[in-house]
């Protein structure tokens, strides 16, 4: 069978990458979470002291200058079923999803050059196809041609649930209210920003799952690969 290109935008906490795990499952594609790789970068500037205590800036000199010592990977943990991202081969899955990685990151992912060193790497996973990667730019700016483009919405107390649950979970030590304030200011810059601003493709398909359960919003996104494959 043709294998695609499956694009999977939308807004912070609205269930992408729980969506684009289950489908590269069920298709048996690779899949790749384009936000760890942001979230690595940001890692890498705050280990270098590179940004400010409210996260909001980061000195562009120093980490423009470095990214060429970035090395992101990802390797299968077959202890978790799932990959983990490692950082000039350090395995930083658990850190970047912290609190304090979430508030610097739309610092770091609105500068040029790190989007420019992203992109490229995610346009080179793509090309053999076979790939379902989220984001907030797939299907705008790095897969333009996807096959299938899925643009995710919830409403905002689900996706705050969601998060605060995930980071309590993880032992981060923060309120509902932080987790609303991350999401809604996340949500602001990366919709804000100069370079690959969050937009819905004009030709995505539209999932909102705020009423949905997991199982139930895959069935909806493999729908629409069902019908996507048939018709090439
Ligand atoms: O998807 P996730 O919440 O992990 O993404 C973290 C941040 O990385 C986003 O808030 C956004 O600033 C940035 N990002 C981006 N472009 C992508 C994926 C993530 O700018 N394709």
């Amino acid at each position: 069978m043709k294998k695609i290109i499956i694009a999977i935008d939308g807004h912070s906490a609205c269930g992408k990458s729980t969506l684009a795990k289950k489908l590269a499952k069920e298709m048996k594609y690779v899949y790749i979470d384009s936000g760890a790789m942001y979230r690595a970068v940001t890692l890498f500037a705050i280990q270098n002291n590179w940004v400010s205590d409210d996260g909001q800036s980061v000195d562009e000199n120093e980490l423009i200058n470095a990214l060429d010592s970035i090395n992101i990977s990802f390797n299968y943990n077959s202890k978790s079923g799932k990959s983990d991202t490692f950082l000039n081969g350090v395995n930083i899955e658990d850190e970047i999803r912290t609190m304090k990685v979430a508030k610097s990151v739309s610092a770091v992912a609105k500068l040029k050059k790190v989007r420019e060193k992203l992109v490229e790497f995610q346009q080179s996973l793509g090309k053999n196809k076979g790939i379902v990667m989220d984001g907030r730019d797939i299907g705008t700016v790095v897969f333009p041609n996807a096959d299938l483009k899925i643009w995710v919405t919830a409403n905002m107390e689900v996706r705050t649930a969601r998060r605060y649950k995930e980071l309590i979970e993880m032992g981060d030590k923060i309120t509902v209210d932080e987790v609303r304030a991350n999401i809604q200011s996340r949500d602001f810059e990366d919709s804000n920003r100069k370079e690959s601003p969050l937009k819905r493709a004009d030709d995505a398909k539209d999932i909102d799952n705020s009423y949905l359960t997991k199982e139930q919003t895959v069935q909806s996104a493999m729908d629409l690969i069902n019908a996507k494959i048939l018709e090439n």
